[in-house]
């Protein structure tokens, strides 16, 4: 498949999530997980009701105000806070089924006074602002610093709180990294991240509580999310156990699309949702992601042809493949490729660098000359270990950081005599590669 084919269906199940998670969880909202337990013993199919008295498939505020910020960026063909908050406007004055005594409070400042950023307040820690992050994740998606300005900017106009504010940027960070092929590992992490500043979050000791409080409510989706296996087992248990379960749901729904796809998500819930929510969803997907950095401007990844060596001799620092083998001489193995280049072009090479894997393991290193070593495989005879590509990506980035190196060139890990597809492996370096860096096609053999 494409890569952008695959890109959008991501989007969609992002988008999607949302409203699965929003329809499935209305029924148990605001009930406790006993209350669930013997009305429906679990709850998993879309069926209605709820506090609300939603129909099978109907969406509440989680949906519609995500649609709002959605319908705001696709009529201005970009970021404009201002017609956002006209959105959420025109929707409070279309009588929603639900809205949040926060939110209210803040589309109301609007309308009052065109207030566009409420002050900062204890009241605020609410979920409101985490529930519709979807289309801001989407339309962001390769720009880092833009998802955090137009999270921030969307927040803001109702919630305004550091803890909302470090959950909505880290759970969009999730969801664009999943997107882009993160593992399981490399999402946790992301949360430790979040933790260490906000120890509120830490979620391994969970107690149950799922209440629309964003610490809670994040709490509840990471614990389903990291301790389930599949789209329908976290949303199902992130639902039934109750509380703010449409926006627990709408929440897990956005994560769990992201790493799951569409293919995972039941059939039988797509086919109960709101066909008009549904449809919209879709195509507004695919367009939100049409304007995102990530798409417009392709991956930041720029490719070059030639010679690595030319390049080598241009002032480039070069990163050359490697595995971590090291023979019994102390010498890496370098045989094929890149490797095998670099070790005829430097004698030294080998030696230095089977001294370093037996000190180090198998890990990217300055090899001085401008060289350095970079891991895609755990020995020659291996194929390629595209976990391991992605820790080289990052690890490159951080010594590039460290040295202040301008221009890098990598050959295509994996994808000469590995055998890899460039299409495979693009999505795990894009998020390190920046404009520092070039690709250039790996010579086979
Ligand atoms: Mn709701
Ligand atoms: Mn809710």
């Amino acid at each position: 498949m494409m890569l952008r084919e695959e890109l959008d269906q991501k989007a969609q199940a992002v988008f999607l999530g949302v409203a699965l998670g929003d329809a499935l969880g209305a029924t148990t909202e605001f009930m406790t997980p006993g209350e669930i337990q013997s009305q429906y013993k679990i709850h998993k199919k879309m069926r209605g009701g709820g506090w609300l008295g939603v129909k099978p498939g109907q969406v509440t505020d989680d949906t519609e105000m995500s649609l709002a910020i959605s319908r705001a960026v696709l009529a201005k063909q970009g970021w404009d806070r201002q017609e956002v908050a006209e959105r959420f406007l025109a929707w409070m004055r279309s009588k929603p089924i639900d809205i949040g005594a926060t939110v209210r409070k803040g589309i109301r400042s609007y309308m009052r006074d065109g207030t566009l950023e409420v002050p900062c307040n204890d009241w605020d820690a609410g979920n409101g602002a985490a529930m519709r992050m979807a289309p801001v994740i989407l339309f962001t998606l390769g720009d880092d610093r833009l998802l955090e300005r137009c999270t921030l900017e969307q927040a803001h106009l109702t919630h305004n709180h550091p803890l909302s504010d470090a959950g909505c940027i880290t759970l969009g960070r999730m969801v664009q990294a999943a997107m882009l092929g993160a593992d399981r590992f490399q999402l946790h992490a992301m949360v430790r991240e979040l933790i260490a500043e906000y120890p509120n979050f830490k979620f391994n000791n969970y107690k149950g509580h799922a209440s629309g409080y964003i610490v809670e409510t994040l709490q509840t989706v990471f614990h389903y999310f990291f301790g389930t296996g599949s789209f329908e087992e976290c949303l199902v248990g992130v639902v039934n156990q109750g509380g703010d379960a449409d926006t627990t749901g709408a929440i897990a729904g956005m994560l769990a699309g992201a790493f799951y796809g569409l293919d995972e998500a039941p059939r039988q819930w797509l086919k109960k949702l709101d066909s008009q929510v549904r449809a919209e969803i879709e195509q507004s997907a695919v367009k939100l992601l049409d304007l995102s950095p990530w798409v417009a401007e392709g991956s930041q990844i720029q490719e070059l042809s030639g010679n690595l060596w030319e390049y080598h001799n241009q002032g480039y620092v070069v990163a050359i493949t490697t595995n971590g083998k090291v023979a019994r001489s102390g010498k890496n193995v370098m045989a094929r490729g890149t490797a095998r280049q670099a070790a005829d072009r430097f004698p030294d090479l080998p030696l230095l660098l089977g001294e370093k894997i037996n000190q180090f393991g198998n890990h990217v290193f300055d090899l001085g000359q401008r060289l350095v070593s970079f891991p895609v495989e755990h020995t020659p005879w291996e194929v390629p270990d595209l976990q391991l590509i992605r820790q080289s990506g990052e690890e490159l980035r951080q010594l590039v950081d460290r040295n202040g190196w301008e221009k890098v060139v990598v050959p295509r890990p994996g994808c000469g005599g590995g055998g890899l597809s460039w299409g495979d492996v693009r999505p795990l370096l894009s998020p390190y590669f920046d404009e520092r860096f070039r690709i250039i096609k790996a010579p086979v053999g």
